[in-house]
């Protein structure tokens, strides 16, 4: 070990990170832990080359080798999801984001449209605080009452605005998307469907959620999420989506480079592929199942409890609790649950009467310990876990939004972070993840 060695201060910063990583219940839904194999493909000399361009037509010599791993990636996630085209080379998911719209869209004039930030849409589809709603124009959808996707309000709002691009894919829904029927609504207007399946992509290959291949132009994700591989971005294009427009694939290539990016990071390519792989094996669906099997019966020993979750319950990996029935304030309780060792986020909840920086629920989901091999009797120990911490806070007076951002804060805080329940929940929960090794 060279790192402990010239820099004592990062090594052990790094081993402090690995050993909260393990000693926590990691519910954050976007997040994961990668395989030994995935690490080992980021930590290598593919991170010293520089290989703008892609395979066999790179503006730079000694590409030899990055072309192979490159050309490996892509074949590996073409046959994976089953489309013709795929593009490995984006930092992350909102740069690739970014490129299908750089990709389709003449700045200023063309329009996307996606589901706002405050129903569960990303920040990258055409929120005004994104560069993606600055550069271009953009008309956001919400969800209904019940807290889903309403597809005739959908299609009235894009034969409204007749947007050049509609986005779907979310970040906190936490139900299944009939892909089917935005084809239909973007077939109606013209518009070129994008699914940004970030969050979803592991359940998809698990076929524990329906593939958007056969109804959609356009695929950007993650590699991080459940898909369970280092951080990093695709970006796929389907037979419709060639069918449509045969320039496709050339166009976002152009857009990831020289539009938007210089050198690949290769390193990060070789362990996309170590990722694909992996996903590929049999053991991979039942992960992918397990995350959904475990997520529902989360869902139902929190209603069990009185929980009021959006939506009523999950159908995918994440759910969003509503806890203005508790009388607790998202952040609130997710600063709780991380004194009781159980990571979460605050989140908004649909028609939301708190702000975003102070919200009125939070997100919790099952990737990360059903990476760890927690399955439903674990669910159950959680829930009650969660309960007994919200419990707890209720007996608190909620701070107002205004002493939330300020120094009362502080004294708040420190009352939490010593509370006795809290702790002995944290112990209980330590004792659970030493059980359940991270990989
Ligand atoms: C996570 C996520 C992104 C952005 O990914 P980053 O890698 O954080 O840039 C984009 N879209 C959706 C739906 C996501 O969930």
């Amino acid at each position: 070990m060279q790192l402990s060695k010239t820099d004592p201060q990062i090594y052990k910063l790094i081993k402090d990170e690995e050993k909260r990583q393990r000693d926590v219940l990691e519910m954050i839904p976007s997040e994961n832990y990668t395989s030994r194999a995935v690490m080992e493909a980021m930590a290598t000399v593919l991170t010293n080359k520089y290989s703008e361009g892609y395979p066999k037509k790179r503006y730079y010599q000694g590409n030899r080798v990055i072309d192979e791993v490159e050309s490996l990636a892509i074949a590996r996630a073409q046959k994976l999801f089953g489309v013709p085209y795929v593009n490995v080379q984006p930092h992350s998911g909102s740069p690739a984001n970014l490129a299908v719209y750089v990709a389709l869209c003449q700045p200023l004039r063309d329009k996307i449209m996606g589901l706002s930030l405050a129903f569960g849409g990303h920040l990258t589809h055409g929120q005004p605080q994104s560069a993606t709603g600055r550069f271009f124009k953009s008309t956001l959808y919400e969800l209904g009452e019940d807290g889903r996707l309403d597809f005739d309000a959908i299609e009235k709002q894009a034969i409204r605005e007749k947007p050049k691009i509609i986005v779907c894919g979310f970040t906190a829904y936490p139900r299944t998307v009939n892909f089917r029927q935005f084809a239909q609504i973007a077939d109606k207007v013209g518009a070129y469907l994008l699914a940004d399946i970030s969050h979803i992509t592991g359940l998809i290959v698990a076929g524990a959620h329906p593939s958007p291949v056969p109804y959609v132009h356009i695929i950007t994700t993650t590699t991080h999420k459940t898909l369970r591989g280092p951080r990093g971005a695709m970006i796929m294009v389907t037979a419709r989506g060639l069918k449509k427009d045969p320039d496709l694939g050339k166009k976002i290539d152009s857009a990831v480079i020289p539009g938007l990016q210089g050198g690949p990071h290769d390193n990060q390519t070789a362990a996309i592929a170590v990722a694909l792989k992996e996903a590929a094996a049999p053991a991979f669906v039942t992960y992918g199942k397990q995350i959904v099997k475990n997520a529902k019966t989360l869902a139902s020993s929190l209603l069990d409890f009185g929980f009021d979750l959006v939506s009523g319950g999950t159908d995918n990996h994440l759910i969003l609790i509503d806890l203005r029935n508790k009388g607790v304030n998202g952040s609130i309780a997710a600063i709780a649950l991380e004194v009781a060792n159980i990571v979460v986020n605050k989140n908004g909840v649909p028609f939301d009467t708190q702000p975003p920086f102070y919200p009125s629920g939070i997100r919790l989901g099952t990737p990360a310990i059903t990476t760890r091999g927690m399955k439903e009797p674990q669910m159950k120990k959680v829930a009650g876990w969660i309960n007994r911490v919200i419990e707890e806070v209720k007996k608190e007076k909620m701070p107002t939004e205004k002493e939330a951002r300020n120094e009362f804060m502080k004294d708040f805080k420190s009352r939490v972070y010593k509370n006795k329940n809290h702790l002995k929940i944290a112990t209980e929960v330590k004792s659970l993840t030493a059980r359940f090794p991270v990989p």
